[in-house]
């Protein structure tokens, strides 16, 4: 609960008259997926030529009834389960009214007093391995809006109706969140077990997932502060700005004996600043009451069950997972439980083979190939199988970690196997003692001079001659044999 959550120190800011704490809560809007909306048959692909996925429900016309699609209640339901939250088996549509231009039946049906989904949690993931849980307050069902496009023309603004109707879930947070940082790690811990469930894309881009970020500062241990409430904000990034900004504008307020006023603002993110919308006393009244059209939802406990059983294994239970049966660190494991396909792909290479050098060569030499050619793992130019057979060539000692460097290099250019790459390159390590020996002997021979200086004290002459024995052998000598018998030889 909010009092009971501490900030960090080093989340406190300073201002003129001591230390403040931020304190947030969050609201986002997450798509459901479903082919269909919530109350009509009408399709949900994004990007369709406008008003072309419009019921006459969707368009508001007199005496169309709505019925309720009961894939976005399973998808709920299925979202609370995954929040660990209880799920309401009674629950009620409320009609929310308002007056909008995209907004054709002149309210919105949404749930108010009882919605489908009650308290949970989500455990965020912070730096150094730290988590901590934020509370959820609910989640209920709701019709999004049209849209309104104000930049098609000069005088005229043009109404879209495809998104109206489109099922959402609103899911609020407890007022637990303290920094901007918890404030991302919350929204990718939400996103991450969203799709992981498949129950909202979680594209901010497209607008699959859009957050109210609710604002207040006090002195730590004051009671709550007034919250002003930042609307739709579209990206993790611009949710961080708009949280750092209205802080310094609260704390600076309130410090030259200002008031703060409930109201609800804008984050403008050309300009990095929130701007005021309207004012508590402006605020609506949206005159909510039970649509006569709905009838209650009941949920019979046995079919939440079974909903309950098909889950799959969530982000914290995988990671944990990770940790005790593959030994990684919170960190690794924390980075290859962020989308399931990481987790999928990094199973596969590991699977058989050494678990921590599996995790080592997906999250550095396989993130940073996909980083640099700007594609996501689905995209990879190495699969996971190929991927475990290099990492399984370093364990046998065919390769060197070194030379292993330059094998996935080709692979990814070529799209070659990595064994194939060794043979037709001649990679393959020099494991032979003799061969290494020789190698040693000559070099020893040639630098006689050094050997002298290396034996009177001058020990950092040991990577000289590790260097050149792995320049003749074309740095196929295995590392760990070189050392020890280099050690040997020149003790002499
Ligand atoms: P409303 O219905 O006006 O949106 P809610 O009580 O549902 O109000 O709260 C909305 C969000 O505001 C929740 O996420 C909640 O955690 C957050 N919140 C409530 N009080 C505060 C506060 N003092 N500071 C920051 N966030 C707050
Ligand atoms: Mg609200």
């Amino acid at each position: 609960m909010a009092e009971a959550a501490q900030a960090n120190d080093t989340d406190l800011i300073q201002g003129r008259t001591g230390a403040w704490e931020i304190v947030l809560g969050l609201e986002v809007h997450a798509q459901v997926v479903s082919k269909a909306k919530l109350f009509s048959g009408a399709a949900t692909a994004f990007g369709a030529e406008p008003n072309t996925q419009v019921s006459f429900v969707d368009a508001g016309f007199p005496g169309m009834l709505p019925v309720i699609n009961e894939y976005c209640v399973e998808q709920a339901v299925r979202t609370g389960l995954g929040l660990d939250a209880e799920i309401n088996l009674h629950s009620v549509f409320d009609r929310k009214n308002y007056f909008y231009a995209d907004l054709p039946a002149g309210y919105q049906i949404s749930q108010y007093l009882q919605p489908i989904v009650g308290k949970g949690t989500i455990t965020l993931d912070l730096p150094g391995g730290r988590t901590r849980a934020v509370g959820i307050t609910r989640l209920h069902l709701e019709q999004d809006a049209g849209k309104s496009l104000h930049d098609q023309h000069p005088t005229k603004t043009y109404v879209d109706l495809n998104r109206a109707g489109v099922a959402l879930m609103e899911i609020v947070s407890e007022p637990d969140l303290r920094s901007a940082e918890e404030a991302g790690a919350y929204l990718k811990k939400l996103r991450s077990i969203l799709r992981y469930l498949g129950t909202c894309d979680g594209n901010m881009e497209e607008g699959s997932l859009r957050c109210d970020v609710n604002v207040s500062v006090r002195k730590p241990g004051a009671p709550l502060g007034t919250r002003c409430e930042i609307k739709n904000v579209n990206s993790i990034r611009f949710v961080g700005q708009a949280i750092e900004y209205e802080a310094r504008r609260q704390i600076e307020l309130l410090e030259d004996g200002g008031e703060i006023r409930q109201e609800t603002r804008l984050f403008d993110s050309g300009r990095g600043e929130t701007r005021s919308m309207r004012s508590k006393e402006h605020a609506h009244d949206y005159r909510y009451f039970p649509d006569p059209d709905l009838l209650p939802l009941e949920l019979d406990a046995a079919w939440v069950a079974r909903i309950k059983a098909s889950l799959p294994e969530l982000p914290d239970a995988k990671k944990a997972r990770f940790m005790k049966d593959f030994d990684l660190s919170t960190y690794d494991a924390g980075v290859l439980v962020g989308e399931q396909e990481t987790a999928d792909f990094y199973e596969t290479v590991a699977s058989g083979r050494d678990p921590k050098l599996a995790a080592n060569w997906v999250i550095s030499e396989l993130f940073g190939a996909l980083n640099r050619a700007g594609k996501t793992i689905a995209e990879s130019p190495v699969s996971a199988p190929a991927l475990g057979e290099l990492v399984g060539l370093i364990s046998d000692n065919t390769i060197s970690g070194r030379i292993a460097k330059d094998v996935f290099q080709a692979m990814v250019e070529t799209g070659k196997g990595a064994a194939a790459i060794v043979e037709e390159k001649g990679l393959r390590q020099v494991t032979d003692t003799g061969a290494i020996e020789a190698e040693i002997d000559r070099i020893m021979a040639t630098h006689a001079d050094k050997v002298a200086e290396y034996r009177g004290g001058k020990d950092k002459l040991f990577g000289f001659f590790v260097g050149q024995v792995m320049k003749a052998t074309g740095g196929k000598a295995n590392p760990a044999m070189l050392n020890e018998l280099l050690k040997k030889k020149l003790a002499g």
